[in-house]
């Protein structure tokens, strides 16, 4: 007897209902008659289903073969000197050298310089997370198309955005060919899912030319986020930069400390699906960047592939940024691989993927 087809319901009782689900919007962007919708951060039936199966196989949660998809997309499985950060070519500090988009970014100013470069280079857009208009640090796709709008995006925002429903907008409603996608390393998946195998998504497939990965933790439920905040006397609006560092969760308001925390304090408002996550350096970017290994005002970059290479060297080369060597000791790369490693074992304990 042949399997029944993987629909909606399917991703309800695989995913959704086991608590697994990463918000990343895949299914959303490929269902082809738009019945899906993401509320609050879930994935919900709003019209008649055509039983595609496009939201099943697109899932990066439901189905994903690791070793598979690094063959696929760089050609060869991770090395065992690999297996805690995946495939890559070379690891450095990177620094923009514009003071304004320094001024904005979250460290280093990497991502939003290479986005610029993207730009330059032709690119006639970019998926980047900003904030909701009227709910304050609620994380939301952007589509850009300039540097004053990819200034827009800048900043870590430590709750989920649907991102993967930016792309699907992007390729869609904004009829954009060439594009950078910004996002998690959950992000990342879903968007290869959406570009390989035999239901790929074509027209986002051709239009998404940069993958820029960011390093994650973990992200935090918004309404407790919210509720915390308040109970700590925190006015999330006029935040305007959270952070963590060094093992605390740090919150300032115009440039002073406002709120100071160990980590473990604000552990509580963790969304479930990031207990079962491993992936701490976006393993299926072209390019991750983060802050852990570079000294502070620096962004740590991992080149993964020739896409990620040639970009940073015309970003390096145009003045853009400036690029160094990171440091081979503990408070260098040797910090990336232990946290990287940290994750895939907390993953594994709460029953998710290494
Ligand atoms: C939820 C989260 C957790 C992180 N945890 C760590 C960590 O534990 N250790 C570490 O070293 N680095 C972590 N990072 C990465 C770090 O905070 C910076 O994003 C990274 O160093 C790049 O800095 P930058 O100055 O180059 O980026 P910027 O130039 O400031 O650009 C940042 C980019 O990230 C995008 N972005 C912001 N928030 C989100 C979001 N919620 N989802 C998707 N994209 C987003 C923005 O749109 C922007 O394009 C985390 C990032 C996120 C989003
Ligand atoms: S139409 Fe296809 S993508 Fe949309 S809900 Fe049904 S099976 Fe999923
Ligand atoms: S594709 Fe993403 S948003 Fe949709 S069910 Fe899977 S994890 Fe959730
Ligand atoms: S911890 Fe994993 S699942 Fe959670 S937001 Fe980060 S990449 Fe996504």
């Amino acid at each position: 007897m042949s399997e029944r087809p993987k629909i909606f319901g399917h991703l309800m009782t695989d995913v959704i209902r086991k608590g697994t689900c990463v918000s990343c919007g895949a299914c959303a962007a490929v269902c082809p008659v738009n019945s899906i919708e993401l509320r609050d951060g879930t994935p919900t039936l709003v019209g008649l289903c055509v039983a595609c199966q496009m939201c099943y196989w697109n899932c990066p949660i439901a189905v994903f073969d690791v070793t598979g998809m690094e063959e696929e997309v760089f050609g060869r499985a991770r090395t065992e000197e690999e297996a805690a950060i995946g495939v890559h070519q070379t690891i450095c500090a990177v620094q923009a050298k514009d003071g304004e988009i320094l001024g904005r970014a979250q460290d280093g100013g990497a991502v939003s310089a290479i986005l610029c470069q993207f730009l330059a280079d032709g690119g006639d857009g970019a998926v980047v997370t900003g904030v909701e208009d009227d709910r304050p640090w609620a994380a939301r796709p952007l589509v850009v198309s300039s540097k004053e709008e990819v200034l827009k995006g800048a900043g870590t925002k430590y709750t989920s955005s649907p991102t993967l429903v930016g792309v699907g907008s992007a390729v869609y409603e904004y009829a954009k060919e060439k594009i950078a996608v910004v996002g998690t390393p959950c992000q990342m998946r879903g968007l290869r899912k959406i570009e390989t195998g035999d239901r790929s998504d074509a027209r986002i497939k051709d239009a998404v030319a940069l993958r820029i990965g960011v390093f994650c933790m973990e992200t935090f439920a918004y309404p407790s986020f919210m509720e915390y905040l308040k109970k700590e006397g925190v006015d999330a609006s006029i935040v305007d930069k959270f952070e963590i560092k060094s093992g605390r969760f740090i919150a300032h308001q115009e440039g002073e400390v406002v709120h100071d925390v160990k980590l473990g304090t604000v552990k509580e408002l963790v969304r479930a699906c990031c207990h079962t996550c491993g992936d701490f350096t976006a393993e299926f970017s072209d390019l991750s960047v983060g802050n852990v290994g570079s000294p502070d005002g620096w962004s740590t970059v991992i080149v993964r592939n020739e896409i990620g290479e040639k970009i940073l060297k015309a970003a390096e080369k145009n003045g853009l940024v400036e690029v160094k060597p990171v440091e081979d000791g503990k408070s260098g790369l040797g910090i990336i691989r232990r946290l990287s490693k940290r994750k895939k074992k907390n993953a594994e304990k709460s029953g998710g993927e290494a």
